[in-house]
């Protein structure tokens, strides 16, 4: 049975030393968060994850969800019990409003149990994620009287949410979505359609389900301008606000699949569904967004939280399993063997995901208190430039996380050798449950042509120039540093290769997009190599600083994180050379094979 331990103590160190989340104490809801106030709230909300979650997670890849002749479906033995300690904690709305019954801390911690609770049972995760997601396209999009009937109850997680976009013939392309909406005398519209692979479409944990679903009305014009968001209820709710009778909506079938079995992936039928518009008529897309930006940023954060959970097993394995001697000679002489972790190359696997995971950590923890400026700074100019870091960097976390969270579950089972590729470690269930991270959410081929078609030159590059600037001066200002010299260096070579990356697509792509498709995931790693970079600049920094300020053990732990963030620069940094290359090598040979020759 694999075992977690939520990394609470780096959380308290990225947000207290790195991000001096003392320093956000303007906006509302950071006053509350004081460091004991965030570190008992991760403590408890490691404990649910250790305690609770964690051993829930092989128990819901075996049993996995169960539909019923009428329907209904039944999740995995103790996931209901789960839910509702969950919600009884009210993990559900730590970071939401107030006014609809959250609890307004800051959204960067509500990130980091996201992190806690993906570790330990991302399957899980998946019913309060979409919830809250569900919840905030109703925020931003939803009518005062809509906000009113469904905030509350998806904030409390009394009742759960959805998004339904995919449908049998489209999944990237939604300008192809076929159901439909008719308009009804009272306002409200009948949905008649079916939606494919609908996470917590179905299930036993809340009493209603609330459905965000695009479908188009009658009449709309064809492809993207043509599609509308409508909440659809699985019960429509009664006067009261309590739930009343039964829509037309149900589930047809849920999919036999990979991994994430306690997830319910449902095939979802409208027929004649009552449901209502949120936001203007053929905005539904533009709507959708907001819930597709968060649950992109969520989706990065289950790339990581894999990850965690496999590296720690895989560190934990290499120190019991005997096998060899080190190239160095003998270090443990009582023993027959040496254990595994005095080998270089189990120590490049480890270290690749430590350094990955520790940065990664820093990315989403920077990034999510960018979220919280955007949505509740009082200045215009404040706002905007958070929002813009945001827009940027959500297809570098959602992809980049994602592919290399991926990876490193596959290394970490390597380091189990064949006791990775059997049941009984629970390795080979994080490389199956993380692979569908790189799929969902816009699969990642998708988020590299966002960063590089949309993102980049968007408000004239504004973004983007605002990365660049944010981390040259960042350089320039530490150049004279020589502690830092082994981190900033690397740095300033990796940024110059984005900037030249950045400048080759301008001369090239314009003439022949191929050169933009063909470079973009390339663009995507090297963009996140920077991003990762530059967040190891900052641990070390702030890490050198702690250090010299003494303390309970802080010199090794700091020096651990130094060698870690040493090992990044030494052996991963380099590969934005490669990525470089790549782009440079343009879509000449990829695109010189006629569509038959395959
Ligand atoms: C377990 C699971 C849970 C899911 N949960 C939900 C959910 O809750 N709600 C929901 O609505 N959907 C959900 N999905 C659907 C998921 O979001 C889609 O499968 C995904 O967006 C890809 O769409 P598709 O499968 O139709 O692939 P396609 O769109 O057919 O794409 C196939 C491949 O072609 C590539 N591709 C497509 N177009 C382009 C292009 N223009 N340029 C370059 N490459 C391109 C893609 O990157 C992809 O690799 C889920 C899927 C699964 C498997």
């Amino acid at each position: 049975m694999p075992t977690y331990k939520a990394p609470v103590d780096d959380v308290m160190f990225l947000l207290s030393d790195v991000f001096h989340i003392d320093r956000y104490n303007n906006l509302p809801g950071f006053a509350d968060a004081t460091p004991d106030v965030v570190e008992a709230v991760l403590g408890e909300a490691a404990k649910f994850s250790e305690d609770v979650l964690a051993p829930l997670n092989r128990v819901g890849d075996k049993e996995g969800c169960r539909r019923h002749d009428d329907g209904s479906v039944t999740t995995p033995t103790g996931f209901k019990d789960a839910y509702r300690r969950l919600i009884e904690g009210g993990w559900m709305g730590a970071s939401a409003p107030a006014e609809f019954g959250g609890q307004g801390l800051p959204i960067a911690l509500t990130q980091s149990i996201n992190e806690f609770i993906s570790s330990a049972n991302m399957a899980f995760g998946m019913y309060p994620g979409l919830t809250l997601g569900a919840a905030a396209a109703i925020f931003a999009h939803g009518s005062p009287e809509q906000k009113a009937l469904y905030l509350p109850k998806l904030i409390s997680g009394t009742w759960t949410g959805t998004m339904n976009l995919t449908e049998p013939q489209c999944g990237t392309d939604l300008g192809l979505v076929r159901t439909r909406a008719v308009p009804q005398p009272d306002g409200s519209y009948k949905i008649t359609g079916t939606k494919i692979f609908i996470s917590g479409g179905e299930h036993d944990l809340a009493e209603n389900i609330v459905h965000l679903v695009l479908a188009r009305i009658e009449g709309a014009p064809e492809g993207v301008k043509g599609i509308s968001l409508f909440v659809v209820p699985k019960i429509l709710p009664a006067k009261d606000g309590g739930v009343g009778t039964r829509n037309g909506v149900s589930c047809g079938s849920i999919e036999e699949k990979m991994g994430i079995h306690g997830n319910s992936t449902c095939v979802m039928n409208f027929d004649d569904a009552t449901g209502w518009l949120v936001a203007e008529p053929n905005r539904g897309l533009q709507a959708m967004f907001v819930m597709m930006n968060e649950a992109r940023l969520g989706v990065g954060v289950q790339g990581l939280a894999l990850s965690e959970v496999a590296y720690q097993n895989a560190a934990t394995y290499a120190k019991e399993r005997l096998a060899g001697r080190a190239l160095t000679g003998t270090k443990f002489k009582d023993k027959p063997a040496d254990p595994i972790i005095v080998h270089p190359d189990v120590r490049r696997t480890l270290m690749a995901m430590r350094a990955f995971n520790e940065a990664a950590r820093a990315l989403v923890l920077w990034t999510a208190l960018k979220s919280d400026v955007a949505h509740r700074s009082g200045d215009a100019k404040e706002r905007q430039a958070a929002d813009d870091h945001m827009g940027l960097l959500t297809p570098v976390i959602k992809g980049v996380l994602t592919d290399q969270g991926f990876a490193n579950t596959v290394s970490a089972q390597q380091v189990f050798g064949g006791h990775g590729y059997i049941a009984e470690h629970g390795m080979e269930q994080f490389v199956r449950d993380a692979r569908i991270a790189m799929i969902y959410e816009g699969a990642n081929g998708i988020q590299a042509l966002d960063l590089v078609g949309r993102k980049l030159p968007r408000d004239g590059g504004r973004a983007l120039q605002a990365f660049f600037g944010e981390v040259s001066a960042y350089i320039k200002e530490r150049a004279a540093d020589a502690s830092l010299a082994p981190f900033v260096k690397p740095l300033g070579q990796a940024l110059g290769e984005l900037q030249q990356a950045t400048m080759w697509f301008m001369q090239n792509a314009l003439g022949n997009p191929d050169n933009a498709g063909a470079g973009a995931t390339d663009y995507m790693h090297l963009f996140g190599l920077v991003a990762l970079g530059y967040m190891w600049c900052r641990i070390a920094e702030a890490a050198n600083a702690k250090a010299a300020a003494g303390g309970n053990g802080a010199a090794e732990r700091m020096a651990a994180k130094l060698a870690t963030g040493r090992y990044f620069m030494d052996h991963m940094m380099p590969a934005t050379a490669t990525h470089l290359a790549r782009i440079k090598a343009g879509a000449a040979s990829m695109m010189a094979l006629p569509a038959e020759a395959f």
